[in-house]
C-alpha cells in the first residue's frame, strides 16, 4: 500500500487548520494575511527593495516552511502591486518537509478571498509533489522553487544566495530543529552582505542562535497578541563557523560576464524536445533565441515518433536519476497539459507498469512501499488492470502499478508549439558545421552559407550525438542506441491506458497506435526492419493476444532512431570545460581523485549542453531546458546541487582522468 501519510495530516478546530504533527497553527488567526505582510514583508523592507531592482536583477527570497503557501501568495501579490520596469524577476524558494495535500491547501487559502487569483495560479501547479525540487512559474516574472524535503538536508543542496529570509517554521518550542544553530549556520552560508531576515518569534534561544550564526538581530513589536518579533541583517564578519568545503572547481557554476537580456542572442542547435524546451524556457524569460535545424522539419529525429509516453526512471532507493525523475515528471506533465490540446495531441490516460516478470514485480513492490504521494502510484491487480485498460488480459495472474498521471503525447506537436513564440526565430535546412569563439561572441559556420546572426552571445547544443561534430572531444563519452517503434493502422483498439511491460503500447489516436521500442546497442543503421516490428508485437502477444493477433506486418509503419546516451544514462546538462586545458589543470586527479585543486575551471565561454537524454527525453529534457535558462540568467537552479553535479558535462572528463 502506498503511504497515505505522505501529506501533512491536519485537523480543523473552529474553522482553524492545525498541524497534527506539530499541534500548531499555520499562521495567526487574527489575520493570516496581515500577519504575513507585517512580519515578513515590512521587516524585510520588500516593497522598497522590489521597487529599486536594477534591470535584469533577480530578487531571491527563501522561506523555511511552505505550509499553506500564504507567505508566497501574499508576496506574489505585493510584487505585482509594485511599479517596476520590465526585466526584473522574483524568485521564491520554499522548503517543506510535510506538504499539505492539494485539497487541504485550497481549503485553507480559500478563506482569503483577496488571494483567489493567486490561489488559482498556484493550485493548477500544486500537484505531484514528489520529494525534491519543483519549479512553478507565475506571470510577471515570478518563479517558485518548492523543495519537498527536510530543510536540514535540502538547504546544503541549494547553490544560490538569498536576498531575504522568511523564518517561518512552527513555534521553536514545538519544532526546535527549524531554529537550531546548525540550521541557522547553514542559512548564513546562503546569505550575502545585504541579506535580511524576519521572523514572528522573539524566542531568546532563537535570538542567541541567530547572533551566533552572524546575524545582527533587532527586536520589533509583535503582530496582534505577540509581544515581539525578530528581524535583522546578515553580517558575515560575525560568523565564526563558516566552513570551507573541498573545492571542486570543475563543477563550479560559471561566473561568465553577464549580458543584458536585451543585448543577448542565444543560439540553440537542434529542434528535438531538448532544443525546443530550452529555447522556450529562454524566450519566456525575454531572451532572443535563434534555433537552427539541419533537417527541413523540426523534430525529425528521436523526437519525431508518432506517439511517445511520459514515464519516469523510478527507484525506491533514491539516487540522482530518481531525484531528476521526481522533479521532471511534474514539470513535463504540466508543460504538456498547458501546451497541447487534450485528446488530439496528448491524452492524460494513465500508465500501467505491469509486473511482467519477477524482477519487475519486486521493483513495483519496493516503489509502493517508498513514501510517495498516493495520487502518484497505486497497486493494481488483474481486475483493476482490465478495468483501466478496457481489455481482457490473457494471463491467470498479473499485477502492476498504476501511474494516474502517465500519458501519451505527440512529441512533434510539443516541439512545434514550444517553438511558436515571438522571441524564437527558427531556421531550418541549416546545418552548423563548426563553432568558433571570436572575442565576445560565438561564430557559427553553416554548410550552405545561410546568413547567421553575428552577435551570438550564448550557444546551447541540443543536437544529441551531432554535438560530437562540433566538439569532437565529446566523442568517447556519447553513444547511439538504435530504437524502432511500430505504428499500427486500420485496426481498432479499445486500449484506454498506456501499458508497459517488456515494451509499451499506447491507446489509439486518429486510428493509429504505437508499440515500442527496440533497444539495440552497436547498431549504426536506421532502416525500418520487419524483425524489429515482430519484436515489438511479441512483447504484447501473450498479454493482449486478441489485439496483437489481428496485426499483420504490412499494416505497420514505424521509425528507427538513435537515442543518444552517456554511459551513466544521465544527460549532459550545463557548461563544458575546454578539454585540453581541463587535462592540464586537473592532471592531479589521475593520482588522487580527491586532490585539493583550486584552479578555476576554464569553461568554453557561454557554451551550454542539454543533450544525451537517451529514451527519457520527454521526461528530462524540458526540466533540463529550464536548468539551462536558470544558469544563463544566473537565477536559482531548479535542481539540487547533487543533481546539478550528476548532470554536469565535466563529469565525463573527470571520470576519464580518475579512471582512464
Ligand atoms: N509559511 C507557511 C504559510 O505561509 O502558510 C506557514 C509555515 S508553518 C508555520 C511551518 C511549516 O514548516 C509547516 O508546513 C511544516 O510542515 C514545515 N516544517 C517543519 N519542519 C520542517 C523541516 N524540518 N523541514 C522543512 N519544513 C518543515
Amino acid at each position: 500500500m502506498p503511504n497515505q501519510q505522505y501529506y501533512a495530516p491536519i485537523e480543523w478546530r473552529d474553522n482553524v487548520a492545525y498541524s497534527i504533527l506539530f499541534n500548531d497553527i499555520f499562521f495567526s488567526q487574527a489575520s493570516g494575511i496581515e500577519e504575513k505582510r507585517y512580519v515578513f514583508h515590512q521587516h524585510n523592507n520588500l516593497a522598497d527593495r522590489f521597487a529599486r531592482l536594477n534591470a535584469g536583477e533577480v530578487f531571491v527570497i527563501a522561506e523555511s516552511g511552505f505550509g499553506s503557501g500564504l507567505n508566497f501568495l501574499t508576496t506574489l501579490q505585493l510584487w505585482r502591486s509594485i511599479r517596476r520596469a520590465e526585466n526584473r524577476s522574483l524568485h521564491f524558494i520554499s522548503f517543506e518537509k510535510y506538504p499539505l495535500a492539494p485539497d487541504d491547501l485550497r481549503k485553507i487559502v480559500i478563506q482569503f478571498p483577496e488571494l483567489t487569483n493567486e490561489l488559482e495560479e498556484l493550485s493548477t501547479q500544486y500537484y505531484l509533489l514528489l520529494p525534491g525540487h519543483h519549479r512553478l512559474t507565475f506571470a510577471n516574472n515570478v518563479k517558485l522553487t518548492l523543495i519537498i524535503g527536510d530543510i536540514q538536508e535540502q538547504l546544503p543542496q541549494l547553490s544560490h544566495k538569498v536576498d531575504a529570509w522568511f523564518l517561518d517554521g512552527f513555534s521553536p518550542t514545538k519544532n526546535e530543529e527549524m531554529w537550531n544553530l546548525q540550521l541557522l549556520n547553514e542559512i548564513a552560508m546562503h546569505c550575502h552582505s545585504n541579506t535580511t531576515f524576519a521572523t514572528y518569534t522573539a524566542n531568546s534561544q532563537v535570538r542567541r542562535n541567530l547572533e551566533a550564526a552572524g546575524f545582527t538581530v533587532q527586536k520589533g513589536l509583535g503582530f496582534a497578541n505577540k509581544r515581539n518579533l525578530l528581524f535583522g541583517k546578515f553580517n558575515q564578519h560575525n560568523n565564526q563557523s563558516m566552513t570551507k568545503k573541498t573545492p571542486r572547481p570543475y563543477y563550479a557554476i560559471p561566473d561568465f560576464p553577464t549580458h543584458n537580456i536585451t543585448q543577448s542572442i542565444v543560439a540553440v542547435i537542434g529542434t528535438g524536445i531538448s532544443g525546443a524546451a530550452t529555447a522556450r524556457a529562454l524566450a519566456n524569460r525575454g531572451y532572443s533565441v535563434v534555433v537552427f535545424e539541419k533537417n527541413p522539419q523540426v523534430a525529425s529525429e528521436a523526437s519525431g515518433n508518432y506517439q511517445g509516453m511520459l514515464y519516469g526512471s523510478w527507484s525506491a532507493f533514491g539516487g540522482a536519476m530518481m531525484e531528476l525523475s521526481c522533479s521532471a515528471y511534474r514539470f513535463s506533465h504540466y508543460l504538456i497539459k498547458t501546451t497541447l490540446i487534450e485528446h488530439t495531441d496528448f491524452a492524460s490516460c494513465g500508465l500501467i507498469q505491469l509486473g511482467h516478470n519477477t524482477q519487475q514485480v519486486k521493483r513495483n513492490q519496493q516503489l509502493l512501499q517508498a513514501n510517495l504521494p498516493p495520487e502518484f502510484i497505486s497497486a493494481v491487480d488483474k481486475t483493476q488492470i482490465e478495468q483501466l485498460a478496457g481489455f481482457a488480459i490473457n494471463q491467470k495472474e498479473l499485477n502492476g502499478v498504476y501511474f494516474r498521471h502517465g500519458m501519451w503525447l505527440k512529441p512533434p506537436r510539443l516541439v512545434s508549439e514550444l517553438l511558436n513564440h515571438p522571441k524564437i526565430k527558427l531556421i531550418t535546412n541549416c546545418e552548423i558545421m563548426q563553432i568558433e569563439r571570436h572575442a565576445e561572441h560565438w561564430l557559427l559556420h553553416e554548410k550552405n552559407n545561410i546568413t547567421i546572426p553575428d552577435k551570438i552571445t550564448h550557444l546551447v547544443l541540443c543536437n544529441a550525438h551531432a554535438a560530437v561534430d562540433l566538439i569532437p572531444d565529446l566523442a568517447p563519452f556519447l553513444r547511439k542506441i538504435r530504437g524502432q517503434t511500430s505504428v499500427v493502422e486500420n485496426i481498432s483498439s479499445s486500449l484506454k491506458t498506456v501499458l508497459c511491460g517488456n515494451g509499451y503500447i499506447t491507446p489509439e489516436s486518429n486510428g493509429k497506435f504505437t508499440l515500442g521500442a527496440t533497444f539495440q546497442f552497436n547498431d549504426q543503421l536506421l532502416d525500418v526492419r520487419e524483425q524489429d516490428h515482430q519484436e515489438n508485437l511479441a512483447n504484447f502477444s501473450d498479454i493482449l493476444p486478441d489485439l496483437i493477433s489481428q496485426i499483420t506486418i504490412n499494416q505497420l509503419s514505424g521509425k528507427a532512431n538513435f537515442r543518444t546516451s552517456t554511459y551513466d544514462y544521465l544527460p549532459l546538462v550545463g557548461p563544458l570545460a575546454d578539454y585540453d586545458q581541463f587535462n592540464r589543470d586537473y592532471a592531479k586527479l589521475t593520482k588522487d581523485k580527491n586532490a585539493w585543486i583550486d584552479t578555476p575551471c576554464n569553461y568554453l565561454p557561454n557554451l551550454w549542453l542539454n543533450l544525451a537524454h537517451g529514451a527519457k527525453g520527454l521526461l528530462t529534457a524540458p526540466l533540463c531546458g529550464e536548468i539551462i535558462a536558470d544558469y544563463i540568467s544566473q537565477s536559482p537552479l531548479s535542481c539540487s546541487e547533487n543533481v546539478r553535479i550528476a548532470l554536469h558535462p565535466n563529469r565525463v572528463y573527470v571520470r576519464k582522468l580518475v579512471k582512464p
